[in-house]
C-alpha cells in the first residue's frame, strides 16, 4: 500500500519537476530577454515590469519548493508537522546518564522520527534515511520567529538560527561544524542549515539567494560519487562561506573546496562508482551532443567500468532529470553556453584519454600507443599537436649538458602518465568549477569593507576500507582534527569556565587526539613530513618510505602507530574512530603528483583557452577575497584551550601546543607535493574555525543499510563513544546546561536582583543593573535542572 503511495506521490512529483523544467527554461530565456529590453526600452511601462518581478518571485518560490522537495521528496506543504516538546529534546536535562540509558532515549526518539537531540547547545542528528515532514517553509518560520531555545524541539533550522541571532547580537563571526561518518547527514544537514540562513536572511538581491541555492546540485554533481557506504557520498571537503551586511543580510557566498578524491575517475574500487556526471551525461546527452564528443555507449570506456554494477541500470530517465539540471545550474549561476560545451569537452577528453592503451615493442618492452585513433580524437578535444601528446605519453625527455634525452616509458609507466594526466585534467576542471560559482556569488568588495560571516564544514566522514591509501590517510587525518578541535573546545572550554568561577572539576576520561595529530604532522618527524622527504628522491621506493615510517613516528607514538610484523609496506593507526591499516604501495607517486615536464608543455600550448587556464599554473582560488577573513586570520594567535587548561592546573606549558594554528602553518614555502597541500590546506581550515563562534552538529549513521526506522545499538554506541557524545552530556550537565547573561538575569528575575544589587531597589533601572555587572567578575549565570 505503502508503495503504491510513494509511486503516486513520485510520478507526482517528476509531473510537477517536468512542468516546472520548461517553465524554468522560459523564465531563464526571459530573464535574459529582461535585462536586454531593460537597457534598450527605458519607456516599458510599470505594469509590465511588475508583472515581470511577479514572474520572477514565482520562480525563485518554485526554485526553492524544487530544492526543498528534493530532501523532503514526497510531502506536500499542509502535511509539515513537528514532533511535540518532550522532556528528551536535551539530554543534559536528563537526571541520570548512562550509555545505555543515552542509547534507549535516542532509540526512542529515532523510532518517533524525533531524529534530533540536544546536549546543551550541540545538536546530534541521527540520519532518518527517509523524508520527513520536517522542513517546509511553515516550519522554519516557526524557528525563525521563536525567541525561547526550548519552546520547540530540536532541529537543525534551530542551530541555523542560533547561529544567525549570534552573528546579528554579538557582531562576531560564526561557523557551523558538521561530522559524522560516511553516510551519517552531513552534506544534508550542511544543505538544510543553508536554507534556513537564506530563508530569513534573504537578500533583496533578488538572484543571488537562488544562485547560492544552485551550488549545491552542481557540486553534488562534480564532486560526489556512490560508495559502498553512501549512495551520494561527498568525495571532497567544504567550507561554505555566507557573507551578510550589518542589517544581516546574505551579500554573497564563498566556497573553499579541499582534497577531490581524483584517483576516483580513473578506478573505483568494489561496490563503487565514478563521478555522478558522467552517468548523468550519458542519460541525459541530445544524440548531436554524443556525436559532438565522440561518445557512443557507456560501455565503451574503461574509466566506467566498474567490475559489478550493471552500468546500464544508470542510464535512467532520474539522471536524465539530473543532468538537465545540472546544465539549467550552469546556466542560471552565470557559466556561458561556451564555457558549458568546453566543460562537457573536457569531461569527455578524459574519458577518451582513458580508453588510450598501450603495448610493449623493442628489446626493452618500450610502450608505444596501440589506438592511435582515439588518441587522436583526445588531442583533438584538448586541441593539442597528436604528435606532442603521443610523444609525452610514452616517454620523458630531460636536458643534459645542452642535450636532449630520452627516456622510454614502460607499458605500466605510459599507463601510469595517462592516468595522472586525466586526474590532473578532472581536478583542475573541479578547481575551475568552484572557482566560477566563487566569482559569480561573492559579494562585490568596495575598499576596506569587512562583512560578518557564517561558515559551513561538511567534510568527507571518516573511511576505514579493505585497502586504505593516500586518499583515506587525508581523510582521516582530517577528522582527526575536527575531532580535536570538537574537543578542545567542548571540553576545555567548559572546564576552563569552572576553574575560573571555582567551581570543581568533573572527571573525565575523555582522551585528547593531539599525539595522533601530531604523529602526522610534526615538522620534519610526522608521518607526512617523511613522505614529502621521500618523495624527493627519485630513487625512494614504497619500502624505504616504510623503513623511514616505521623507525621515526613509528618509535615516537607506538601506542597510536603499529609496525607490521613483517615491517613491510603498511602501517595501522589507532585512530579515534578506530584503528586503520594503510597501504603504502603507491603512496610516493600519488604525493608527487607531478605530470612529465613534455605532458605540461604539451597542454600549455594547446589551442583551448580552457586547456591552457587550466594548466597555466595552479587554479586560482578566490580564497583570499573577503577582507574580513583575512583580517580574522591574524587574530589567530591565540593560545589554545587546551593549553590554559593544562597551565590552570600548574602543568609547565609545552611549547609545541601553544599556538592553536599548528606549526606547519608557517611552512607556506615547500614542495608542490599533496602532502604539502593537504597541511596548508588543513592550517587554513583550522585557522578559520579558530576565527568565529563554532556551533557543533554531529550527525550519528543509525545502520550500515541506508534503511528507514532500523537503529543498530552497538553501531550507534560506537559512534556515540568515539564522538565523545556521552562525556560531553556529562560535562554539559556537570557544567550546568541552562546559561544566562547575569545582566538579562538581573533583569528577568527582577525580585532576586532587589536583594543583590542595593541600588536597584531603590531606582530599579537597567543602568544599576548594568554599573553593578560591570564591577563584578561573574558574567553569566548557569544552572541545572
Ligand atoms: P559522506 O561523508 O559520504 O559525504 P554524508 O555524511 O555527507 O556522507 P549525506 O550524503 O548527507 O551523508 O547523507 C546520506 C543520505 O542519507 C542522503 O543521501 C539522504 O538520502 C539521507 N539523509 C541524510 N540526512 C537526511 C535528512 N535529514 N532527511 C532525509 N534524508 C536524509
Ligand atoms: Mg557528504
Amino acid at each position: 500500500k505503502d508503495e503504491n503511495k510513494f509511486a503516486r506521490v513520485n510520478s507526482k512529483t517528476i509531473k510537477q519537476k517536468h512542468s516546472s523544467l520548461s517553465k524554468k527554461d522560459e523564465m531563464f530565456e526571459a530573464s535574459t530577454r529582461l535585462s536586454w529590453t531593460e537597457s534598450s526600452d527605458p519607456n516599458r511601462s510599470s505594469e509590465s515590469m511588475e508583472n515581470e518581478d511577479e514572474d520572477m518571485q514565482c520562480f525563485e518560490e518554485e526554485q526553492e519548493e524544487q530544492m526543498v522537495s528534493k530532501i523532503w521528496k514526497g510531502f506536500d506543504s499542509e502535511q509539515a508537522s513537528l514532533p511535540p516538546v518532550s522532556s528528551t529534546d536535551n539530554f543534559a536535562n536528563l537526571s541520570e546518564i548512562t550509555e545505555r540509558i543515552l542509547l534507549e532515549e535516542l532509540q526512542k526518539r529515532y523510532s518517533t522520527s524525533q531524529i534530533y537531540t540536544y546536549i546543551g547547545d550541540i545538536l546530534i542528528a541521527v540520519n532518518p534515511c527517509q523524508s520527513l515532514p520536517i522542513y517546509a517553509k511553515s516550519i522554519s518560520n516557526q524557528y525563525h520567529s521563536c525567541t525561547a531555545w526550548e519552546d520547540l524541539p530540536p532541529h537543525i533550522y534551530a542551530m541555523a538560527e542560533r547561529a544567525y541571532k549570534a552573528l546579528i547580537g554579538d557582531s562576531c563571526s560564526q561557523c557551523c561544524i558538521i561530522s559524522g561518518e560516511s553516510g551519517a547527514g552531513k552534506t544534508e544537514s550542511c544543505k538544510l542549515f543553508i536554507q534556513q540562513l537564506l530563508r530569513v536572511a534573504s537578500s533583496d538581491e533578488n538572484n543571488l539567494n537562488n544562485k547560492i541555492n544552485q551550488v549545491n546540485p552542481l557540486l553534488e554533481a562534480f564532486g560526489n560519487a556512490v560508495t559502498v557506504m553512501n549512495d551520494n557520498s561527498s568525495r571532497f571537503a567544504k567550507y561554505v562561506e555566507l557573507f551578510f551586511s550589518p542589517e544581516g543580510k546574505v551579500l554573497g557566498a564563498q566556497l573553499t573546496e579541499y582534497l577531490l578524491e581524483k584517483s576516483r575517475l580513473v578506478i573505483q574500487g568494489k561496490g563503487e562508482m565514478s563521478f555522478h556526471i558522467f552517468y548523468w551525461m550519458f542519460s541525459g546527452f541530445s544524440p548531436e551532443e554524443f556525436e559532438l564528443y565522440g561518445l557512443r555507449k557507456i560501455t565503451d570506456h574503461r574509466y566506467l567500468r566498474p567490475l559489478d554494477i550493471q552500468l546500464s541500470t544508470m542510464i535512467n530517465q532520474e539522471n536524465r532529470e539530473k543532468f538537465w539540471e545540472v546544465k539549467e545550474c550552469l546556466k542560471y549561476i552565470g557559466f556561458t553556453q561556451k564555457d558549458i560545451q568546453n566543460l562537457f569537452t573536457m569531461l569527455s577528453a578524459a574519458l577518451h584519454l582513458g580508453d588510450v592503451t598501450f603495448h610493449p615493442v623493442g628489446r626493452n618492452d618500450a610502450a608505444q600507443i596501440h589506438n592511435m585513433d582515439t588518441l587522436k580524437k583526445v588531442a583533438a578535444m584538448l586541441e593539442v599537436s597528436g604528435v606532442e601528446l603521443a610523444s609525452a605519453l610514452v616517454a620523458e625527455y630531460t636536458m643534459t649538458r645542452g642535450e636532449q634525452i630520452k627516456k622510454e616509458f614502460s607499458v605500466h609507466q605510459a599507463n601510469d602518465c595517462r592516468d595522472a594526466l586525466a586526474k590532473t585534467i578532472y581536478g583542475r576542471l573541479f578547481s575551475w568549477i568552484v572557482n566560477g560559482i566563487n566569482q559569480m556569488v561573492h559579494p562585490a568588495v568596495e575598499g576596506d569593507m569587512t562583512f560578518q560571516q557564517i561558515g559551513i564544514f561538511d567534510i568527507f566522514g571518516f573511511e576505514n576500507f579493505a585497502r586504505n591509501s593516500f586518499e583515506q590517510l587525508c581523510i582521516n587525518l582530517a577528522n582527526e582534527q575536527i575531532q580535536l578541535f570538537t574537543n578542545e573546545h567542548m571540553f576545555f572550554m567548559e572546564q576552563k569556565d569552572c576553574m575560573l568561577e571555582g567551581v570543581p572539576l568533573v572527571d573525565l576520561n575523555f582522551k585528547s587526539n593531539q599525539s595522533t595529530i601530531d604523529l602526522f604532522l610534526q615538522r620534519h618527524t610526522g608521518v607526512l613530513a617523511i613522505l614529502d622527504e621521500e618523495s624527493r628522491f627519485p630513487k625512494a621506493t614504497d619500502s624505504t618510505l616504510a623503513t623511514k615510517l616505521h623507525q621515526t613516528p613509528g618509535k615516537m607514538y607506538p601506542e597510536i602507530y603499529k609496525t607490521p610484523r613483517d615491517g613491510g609496506a603498511t602501517f595501522t593507526i589507532i585512530h579515534y574512530a578506530g584503528s586503520v591499516t594503510y597501504d603504502l604501495r603507491g603512496i610516493l607517486d600519488k604525493n608527487r603528483d607531478t605530470l612529465p615536464t613534455a605532458i605540461l608543455y604539451t597542454m600549455k600550448t594547446s589551442n583551448s583557452l580552457l586547456v591552457k587556464e587550466l594548466f597555466q599554473s595552479k587554479v586560482t582560488r578566490i580564497g583570499s577575497l573577503a577582507p574580513s577573513a583575512r583580517q580574522q586570520r591574524k587574530r589567530t594567535t591565540t593560545k589554545s584551550p587546551f593549553e590554559f587548561f593544562k597551565k590552570m592546573k600548574g602543568a609547565k606549558p609545552d611549547s609545541k601546543k601553544q599556538v592553536i594554528v599548528p606549526p606547519y602553518a608557517s611552512e607556506r614555502k615547500g614542495p608542490s607535493t599533496m602532502a604539502y597541500h593537504f597541511k596548508n590546506s588543513l592550517a587554513d581550515l583550522v585557522t578559520k574555525m579558530q576565527a568565529a563562534k563554532p556551533h557543533f552538529i554531529r550527525c550519528i549513521k543509525p545502520n550500515n543499510k541506508k534503511a528507514p526506522l532500523q537503529f543498530y545499538p552497538e553501531l550507534v554506541l560506537a559512534q556515540l563513544r568515539y564522538t565523545g557524545v556521552t562525556e560531553a552530556v556529562k560535562i554539559r550537565k556537570f557544567g550546568y546546561a541552562l546559561r544566562i547573561k547575569f545582566h538579562d538575569f538581573l533583569l528577568r528575575y527582577e525580585v532576586l536582583s532587589r536583594c543583590i544589587v542595593p541600588s536597584y531597589a531603590m531606582t530599579p533601572d537597567d543602568n544599576n543593573v548594568k554599573q553593578y555587572c560591570s564591577s563584578v567578575k561573574l558574567k553569566t549565570i548557569r544552572w541545572g535542572r
